[in-house]
């Protein structure tokens, strides 16, 4: 496989530190609001990457953080806490907060068939082994006390730029004109290890540590939860653009620095999810939501299939205009292969299949060239084998783009109210037929209500039944 890796700025041959096996390591979500598509789209890439490799026959074990402490509304350390300003603004505890976006995280990421990560961690339960870390990097040089807090000294890691690709200067420029400065730190950059309460009076989940009672920065729960499940080799870890600089490179200092060896080969960054308006963030208040589109009658699928045409490393740019037109392509390609279950039934013809499956992998083995990925289904469809045979194909080609392409919608459905349904999308049409589009829209709403969502594409209506 081939990837493109932030540390390099080159594509390479992807070569695991163990034969057969990759650790990967993947930021999660912050959960002090709902994930919004953007964060999504993350998500999906990273969700590809794992079934990609484990489609080119590696074990994957895969770890993702729940961030539910110590994570400022700046990345620089300043501002407030994100979870804190959450529970604020809800009135409730930052338990209660974490717990409830946890909740809607895997609601959506189960919507968006997402694989849940083998580890999932919360930041809260691992604050010994930050410690354990702080602790050594004090001994070993690495960071200092000062006001009350614990700060990494980047001056005391050679290749600190390396992943960003940024200069020194560059980012001494950008600390002034947008970085409030905290005046206990040596260097700007230089990062929180750990805080106390002499920073954050009302922080409400701490802990006791040797520098006082306080909390981690935000930095060290990734490495800290990479290195207690993944040990102290890392083959590749994922974020979106923005979690380059300075989350990652922070990471890196702190792991190395800690390890005393290179920590993870390979960084793969996802591009950003745009709007009109530019950078999809929750800082901007109103934002997208899975249910928020499923509220508005998509199949999140259709969002999972909108992301896949375009490749990860690409700025994406999110309207309802581009979402209903992958609703519309989405809706026909699950047509053509609803179709093929009708024809006749025959031997699949293997030397076939695997030639279109290796097409397709090589497709993704090519840095997650997903759109081509799925050039290939499509080819598939129009090929003259057998429709046994592309089933064949296409079930196997799902495992990694989970798009529900074999899903039988009206499955889990009994008979009469399957039969209520097409009734009423008969009188529906109908009454389109005859121009009563208030009508038309009643009905449509009726079976809203019932979750049941109408597509209209120019093969005719169909339906789906949402979750
Ligand atoms: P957060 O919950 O803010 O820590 O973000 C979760 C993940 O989503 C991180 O990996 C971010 O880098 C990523 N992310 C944030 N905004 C976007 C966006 N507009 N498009 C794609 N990914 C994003
Ligand atoms: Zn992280």
């Amino acid at each position: 496989m081939k990837v493109y890796n932030t540390l390099t700025k080159k594509i390479e041959e992807f070569v695991p530190h163990q034969e057969g096996i990759v650790n990967m390591y993947t930021c999660g979500p912050t959960v002090y609001n709902y994930a919004h598509i953007g964060n999504f789209r993350t998500y999906i890439f990273e969700d590809i990457l794992e079934k990609t490799l484990h489609l080119l026959g590696y074990k994957v074990n895969r770890v993702m953080n729940i961030t539910d402490v110590g994570h400022m509304t700046s990345d620089a350390d300043t501002g407030e806490d994100k979870m804190l300003k959450g529970a604020k603004r809800e009135n409730k505890t930052v338990y209660e907060i974490a717990d409830f976006y946890t909740d809607a995280f895997f609601k959506d990421m189960d919507a968006l068939r997402i694989k849940r990560p083998d580890t999932i961690e919360k930041a809260s339960m691992h604050i010994d082994k930050y410690i354990e870390i702080v602790e050594k990097l004090l001994q070993d040089g690495y960071a200092y006390q000062a006001g009350g807090n614990v700060y990494f000294d980047i001056c005391k890691i050679e290749n600190y730029y390396e992943l960003s690709g940024r200069s020194k200067e560059e980012l001494m420029v950008a600390v002034r004109e947008d970085v409030e400065e905290d005046l206990e730190k040596r260097n700007p950059y230089d990062f929180g290890l750990w805080f106390t309460i002499s920073k954050f009076e009302d922080q409400i989940m701490k802990w006791d540590s040797p520098w006082g009672v306080g909390y981690p920065g935000w930095h060290i729960e990734c490495s800290g939860i990479a290195l207690t499940y993944l040990g102290e080799y890392l083959d590749i870890h994922c974020g979106a653009v923005d979690n380059i600089f300075p989350h990652h490179t922070n990471e890196i200092a702190q792991s190395e620095a800690f390890l005393g060896h290179k920590w993870c080969k390979y960084w793969m960054h996802g591009e950003f999810l745009n709007d009109k308006n530019g950078k999809m963030a929750k800082s901007s208040g109103e934002f997208l939501t899975v249910s928020y589109l499923q509220k508005r009658g998509y199949n999140p699928i259709v969002y999972r299939f909108f992301c896949l045409n375009s490749h990860y490393r690409k700025t994406l740019e999110f309207s309802f205009d581009a979402l209903d037109q992958a609703k519309v392509t989405y809706e026909k390609l699950l047509h053509k292969i609803r179709s093929l279950k009708k024809e006749e039934k025959k031997d699949i013809q293997n030397d076939i299949k695997e030639k279109y499956l290796k097409e397709f992998s090589l497709a993704l083995a090519n840095d997650l060239n997903t759109s081509s990925a799925l050039t290939v289904l499509y080819d598939t469809l129009k090929s003259d084998c057998f429709a046994s045979t592309k089933l064949a194909i296409i079930e196997e080609m799902d495992q990694v783009l989970s798009l529900d392409l074999l899903k039988e919608d009206r499955q889990n459905i009994d008979a009469s109210f399957q039969e209520y349904i097409e009734q009423k999308i008969k009188e529906r049409n109908e009454a389109k037929k005859n121009k009563e589009y208030e009508k038309a829209d009643k009905i449509r709403k009726e079976l809203l209500d019932k979750n049941v969502i109408l597509k209209d594409t120019r093969e005719g209506t169909f339906y789906e039944i949402g979750r």
